[in-house]
């Protein structure tokens, strides 16, 4: 007997790197700028907490909405790093990664026949999510000499004004891309004049290397209408923990609890009790990690530069989108530099509309392998161009 497999499930394609995982196997000396998490282990304060949360036996279920002392220092770190005002009792809930939180909007917000512009590229699983939900997906594709910042008019040309939700993600996942408070501005107009939900996902916010990130929900009418993610595995180098939350109005989080409460009941207990200690005493942590992905940044920038590859001035979180030689399509060019030079790059055909003729690089590898896989990518260069 074979499953009957849902239409959703079936509409949705592999993932389009599965296949460069495969060729990375057949080498032992593959150098990886493709995966999107940090190198650096969760700084050991939060994982004594972890460790000590185990030791005393806190093993239970927590309240729903995450354990109130952790709701609370999220309230009082959003407002402190990013001005954003939520109340620990309503307007937080702590979810299973920003991941968790994205698939409950998108169930919460999301019905049947409804459209959700993606601001495109973007990360690979929001189309997914939306497809999960019922949704139909409206790309909106961004451009690099808008240095892949959202455009009022990109919004216009892509038909967003008839969207029911929209999605974008600053600092970018995957161009590096940031949005400053006057670019936000025309998006939330945009927004606020064609009356849209709005989901922020905002993960990489303490990954900005140019002035202070900003919300779209702390802009003029915005915070009725936004939910914004976030969470520890970047920042705070939690991947494996699996922690996350969202923030919005009252109304909008407790509908995201009712999918929550019946499907995840709470967010992982110890991973919790690590993530409270990440916001008590990890401050110098993150603030060195985000130096050393600073430093890498400039680093993988002058090299690319030098190699003679355009690449547009990523300024957060810890990727950046150089444009393929000519000569190569973005899929051509990562199979061949990973099967001739073992260096393991994202094609940015995967993210969506504006990725094609662009490699994701991912700097969360340390200077050294930095180091090596540029040069394997100069010689590659050479050879072929
Ligand atoms: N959002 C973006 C933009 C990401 O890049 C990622 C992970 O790569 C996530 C969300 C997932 O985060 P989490 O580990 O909190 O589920």
């Amino acid at each position: 007997m074979t499953f009957e497999l849902s239409d959703r499930v079936q509409t949705v394609p592999p993932s389009g790197i599965r296949r460069f995982f495969e060729i990375a196997e057949e080498r032992d000396d593959v150098i990886s700028l493709g995966v999107g998490e940090p190198d650096f282990a969760t700084p050991w304060a939060a994982r004594d907490a972890a460790i000590t949360s185990l030791e005393q036996g806190k093993t239970s279920y927590t309240a729903n909405r995450g354990k109130r002392a952790l709701r609370e220092a999220i309230a009082d770190y959003v407002a402190d790093r990013f001005d954003l005002g939520y109340g620990a009792d309503e307007e937080i809930i702590v979810t299973a990664g920003a991941s968790e939180a994205v698939d409950l909007a998108f169930r919460a917000f999301v019905d049947p026949g409804d459209t959700v512009a993606i601001a495109q590229p973007a990360y690979i699983s929001y189309e997914p999510g939306v497809i999960f939900a019922g949704g139909d997906v409206l790309p909106v594709p961004t451009k690099e000499e808008d240095e892949f910042r959202l455009t009022a008019e990109a919004l216009e040309a892509a038909g967003a004004a008839d969207a029911d939700v929209l999605v974008l993600c600053y600092p970018n996942n995957p161009t590096g891309a940031i949005m400053p408070a006057e670019d936000l501005e025309p998006v939330a107009a945009f927004a606020r004049e064609h009356d849209l939900t709005v989901l922020s996902d905002e993960i990489y916010a303490e990954l900005t290397y140019d002035g202070e990130h900003t919300s779209i929900a702390t802009l003029p009418g915005m915070r009725e209408r936004t939910i914004v993610f976030n969470g520890f595995s970047k920042a705070h180098a939690m991947t494996g923990l699996r922690l996350g939350y969202a923030l919005g109005p009252a109304d909008a989080i407790g509908a995201m609890n009712k999918i929550h409460q019946y499907t995840m009941l709470s967010a992982p207990t110890t991973a919790q009790h690590a993530a409270l200690e990440a916001l008590d005493s990890c401050d110098d942590d993150v603030r060195e990690m985000v130096a050393q992905y600073d430093r890498r940044r400039q680093f993988v920038l002058s090299r690319f530069r030098e190699i003679g590859m355009d690449v547009f001035e990523a300024k957060g979180a810890f990727y950046c989108f150089p444009e393929v030689p000519e000569g190569f399509t973005a899929e051509e060019f990562a199979e061949a530099v990973l099967r001739e030079q073992g260096v393991a790059v994202v094609p940015g055909d995967v993210f969506g509309e504006g990725g094609a003729g662009h490699l994701r690089i991912s700097y969360a590898t340390g200077l050294e392998d930095l180091r090596r896989a540029l040069d394997r990518i100069e010689a590659f260069v050479e050879e072929h161009t």
